[in-house]
């Protein structure tokens, strides 16, 4: 059967805002860091346009880029859903990594990408996370990892939960050799990503609105039987209960990046010689 026919308006032209429903012009809407421009709502972004936002111009390389999980637990369906992951998320896994220039300074980023598979953790990413922050001790650099994940990837099990433990310990092993450590939560930070290498950076940092808390407030509610306040998951609550240490809007994301790394890895800014070469970032 044909479909009826309707007015004629290119695909992607406009975009509703999930959060105050204006209707946006995407074009617009790119210009703005994909931030709504009535209600301020910061979008979900994908890791190419989130390094392209936060690098200096080309210069990122990214590692590791083929490594690929096993289904330890048989799981079914786990390999289908990779396939639909790396379709929609356009890259191998839910994490990318690699050396990078921030306004000047060498650094290692890690990006998280919460349209494959809901940013979850698993054994790839885990080990990302992990060879991201050896990386940033072995070359005595800072590591900046931005963050997105609904936790734990449960196909993977108990894999998925020793990820954990095993990037928290790659951060006590950054710390240990004195290299700075922030990390960026995004929209949503949560769960098992959450209650690891997200919550220890020496600076936490998360986007205005994001969903920020371990379990969600829907399963605090049905489980514990209560009313939680308003908010209670948001950036803003957790900065004002001493849980993260800034709220920086996306489009000062970048610049606030810039000064921390200079303030405070001056060191390993000035000692590089061996900056990542331009890279383009697509
Ligand atoms: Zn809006």
């Amino acid at each position: 059967m044909s479909e009826p026919s309707r007015p004629s308006v290119p695909p992607g032209l406009w975009q509703k805002c999930p959060k105050c429903r204006a209707l946006l012009y995407v074009k617009e809407l790119e210009r703005n860091l994909r931030v709504c421009g009535q209600c301020q709502h910061h979008f979900q972004i994908g890791t190419a346009e989130r390094i392209a936002q936060l690098v200096d111009e080309g210069a990122f390389t990214e590692l590791d880029d083929g490594l690929l999980p096993a289904n330890p637990l048989d799981f079914p369906d786990y390999e289908e859903k990779l396939v639909r992951g790396r379709a929609k998320a356009g890259q191998n896994e839910g994490f990318i990594y690699g050396d990078a220039v921030i306004d000047g300074v060498p650094t290692v980023l890690g990006v998280a990408n919460f349209a494959f598979m809901g940013g979850s953790m698993g054994s790839v990413v885990g080990e990302k996370v992990t060879r991201a922050l050896e990386r940033g001790a072995d070359l005595n650099r800072p590591v900046v990892l931005v963050c997105a994940s609904g936790g734990a990837r449960m196909q993977e099990g108990i894999v998925s939960l020793m990820q954990m433990a095993k990037t928290a310990a790659a951060c006590a092993r950054l710390k240990a050799t004195g290299n700075l450590y922030i990390v960026v939560m995004t929209d949503p930070t949560t769960a098992g990503v959450l209650a690891s290498f997200a919550s220890l950076g020496d600076i936490c940092i998360a986007e205005p609105g994001a969903l920020v808390g371990f379990a969600g407030p829907r399963v605090i509610e049905q489980n514990l039987k209560i009313k939680l306040p308003p908010g209670t998951h948001t950036a803003e609550f957790q900065l004002n209960h001493g849980m993260i240490d800034l709220v920086v809007p996306r489009r000062e994301l970048r610049t606030t990046l810039g000064k921390l790394l200079s303030y405070l890895a001056p060191a390993t800014a000035a000692a590089d010689v061996d900056a990542p070469v331009a890279v383009a970032v697509d």
